[in-house]
């Protein structure tokens, strides 16, 4: 016997999901070369064009003079040094909790979280929508695991009744393929009026959301009691990589004693911490980052509507056009592309069946015009496909 991939690969292009990844060969940004072309980009998640940042590279650099560019062991061992613990130190301050806790990657700080808190005997409810990295936590936990329907604290509160042993309520802050909020006040009214807990992945909303960057819990005033995990990614905003839980004492402790993908890993390295702990300082107090994203993201929807896009419920930097069809998202991607514009088109399993979508993601280093250019070439191309987009 032996594994069929040729099949499985056959089927895949079949069914207009196969993956491809483009090279990217410049720095990211808005102006881009990807496979051998220059592009004009609106799908990386750089939120506030820190990834490319000349102060950032400046202390990634003196960090790794400093320090070096390896962690060398896991934290547990000897891998935790002082630029992780001073990164950790402030991540505390800017989220207003007691302790945080860094993590290589938001993958493995969702993995560790849920696994560390949640076992048999346990349940675990989650947004059908929620990342990849949550719901694979959920299931990896070995409690009992139920997914409630899309922000709604209704369906939530059916699954919490039934709810047996310690209960962990899991939702994406801002949803990544749809860029729209998670009803934090209402999930967490339900979660606490049953003892459970309330982890929030905010992912995209630091950086992005609130008047200091604070994210979703700012955004809507939320402290520990309730938002007890609070998770947010290092690779987004932030524009360098890894991730970090904030919460409380026990909390972080027990990470440190239970979290297999926080203990069984070698730590981050040391100079990348530096730089974050740079970007950590422009995104709190470059404040025109965030308004001049805010500006894009209302120029971006008030211009779509009036060329009858079909936008989702979105005050984000994520900003989906929903088109349904798999193979046609391909095609206006591709088209796009011709034109020297890259927006990426996502489809099921990432996004739920029928509902393929582009999905264009605002920068803060991108400008008024850039955006026009954008909008512009969508007209055309969604125009070109044949199906006219609904005009509302
Ligand atoms: C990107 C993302 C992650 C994964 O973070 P990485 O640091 O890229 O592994 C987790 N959760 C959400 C909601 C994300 O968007």
């Amino acid at each position: 016997m032996s594994f069929d991939l040729a099949a499985r690969l056959a089927a895949r292009r079949k069914e207009h999901l196969y993956r491809q990844r483009p090279l990217l060969q410049s720095p990211q940004g808005p102006q881009v070369v990807v496979d051998g072309q220059p592009l004009l980009a609106f799908c990386n998640n750089d939120y506030l064009g820190l990834a490319n940042h000349p102060q950032v590279i400046e202390a990634w650099r003196a960090g790794a003079s400093r320090w070096g560019v390896g962690g060398g062991a896991s934290h547990l061992v000897i891998g935790h040094s002082t630029p992780h613990h001073a990164l950790e130190e402030a991540l505390a301050d800017f989220t207003g909790r007691p302790r945080a806790l860094l993590f290589s990657t938001g993958y493995m700080a969702n993995l560790g979280v849920v696994t560390a808190l949640a076992g048999q005997g346990d349940t675990v409810l989650q947004d059908r929508l929620n990342h990849a990295s949550l719901l694979d936590a959920g299931l990896l936990s070995g409690a009992r695991f139920n997914r409630y329907l899309h922000n709604d604290a209704a369906s939530l509160a059916k699954r919490l009744e039934k709810a047996t042993g310690n209960t962990l309520v899991v939702t994406d802050g801002v949803f990544s393929m749809d860029g729209d909020l998670a009803d934090l006040p209402a999930l967490a009214r339900e979660a606490r009026a049953k003892d459970a807990w309330l982890m929030v992945d905010d992912a995209h909303g630091f950086g992005t959301l609130g008047v200091n960057g604070g994210g979703i819990v700012e955004h809507f005033g939320l402290g520990l009691e309730d938002v007890p995990v609070l998770v947010g990614t290092l690779g987004k905003a932030f524009g360098t990589a890894g991730a970090f839980v904030a919460g409380s004492e026990e909390l972080i402790e027990s990470l440190i004693q239970f979290a297999r993908p926080y203990i069984y890993t070698t730590s981050q390295p040391p100079a990348q911490a530096c730089a974050t702990l740079k970007s950590l300082e422009l995104l709190r107090t470059e404040h025109w980052r965030r308004e001049h994203l805010n500006t894009l993201i209302r120029q971006f929807r008030r211009g779509a509507e009036q060329i009858g896009l079909e936008l989702m419920d979105s005050f984000t930097p994520i900003q989906p056009i929903m088109v349904g069809d798999s193979g046609r998202a391909i095609r206006v991607s591709q088209m796009l592309r011709e034109r020297g514009l890259m927006v990426t088109a996502i489809r099921p399993p990432t996004v739920p069946a029928g509902t393929a979508r582009l999905r264009v993601t605002l920068s803060a280093a991108h400008s008024k015009a850039q955006v026009q250019l954008l909008l512009n070439a969508l007209d055309e191309c969604l125009h070109l496909t044949g199906q006219e987009p609904d005009h509302a």
